[in-house]
């Protein structure tokens, strides 16, 4: 005949594991959460975070990109090209820029080489494709994204001034 293991049954009457396991379970139900519900929540970004480029204008309207092609020369991947040609008042302006967002490797050399603070990394994490042409980026696009995050880019390169 075997013999009762009494510490083993009065656990297993007592429902031992349940109670261990909801005890657990109410301790992590009261602490703060370690997870975002994304995308409605977001983390933390850095200033210095490498996201989406863009193309920035003065307040003026005018491009801040004086078509020096530093970007192009340093780019490690060679995704940026540049043609540029003067314009009637003898300024030099591009009449192309594009990035081969495929290629970009998000080194953030470009804005590193930029003069004139023209082309950046903005805050921008959010834009997967369905299609690998919608990440060949064109000058239009890229100031598109000017427009619409300069006021982050803006303050994100105000708050690394101090670092540089
Ligand atoms: S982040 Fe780096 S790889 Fe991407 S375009 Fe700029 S220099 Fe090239
Ligand atoms: S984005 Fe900046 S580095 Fe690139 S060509 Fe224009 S001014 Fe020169």
């Amino acid at each position: 005949m075997t013999a009762i293991d009494w510490t083993r049954a009065t656990k297993y009457f007592l429902l031992w594991d349940f109670l261990v396991g909801f005890k657990l379970g109410m301790k992590y139900f009261v602490r703060p959460k370690a997870t975002l519900n994304y995308p409605h929540e977001k983390g933390y970004l850095s200033p210095r975070f490498r996201g989406e480029h863009a193309l920035r204008r003065y307040p003026s309207g005018e491009e801040r990109c004086i078509a020096c092609k530093l970007c192009e020369a340093i780019c490690p991947a060679q995704a940026i090209t540049i043609d540029a040609e003067p314009r009637e008042d003898g300024s030099r302006r591009t009449v192309r820029y594009d990035i081969d967002m495929t290629k970009c490797i998000y080194c953030g050399y470009c804005q590193e080489a930029c003069p004139v603070d023209a082309i950046v990394e903005g805050p921008n994490f959010e834009f997967a494709t369905e299609t690998r042409e919608e990440l060949f980026y064109d000058k239009e696009k890229l100031l598109e994204n000017g427009a619409i995050w300069e006021a982050e880019i803006a303050r994100n390169l105000e708050l690394d001034a101090p670092y540089r």
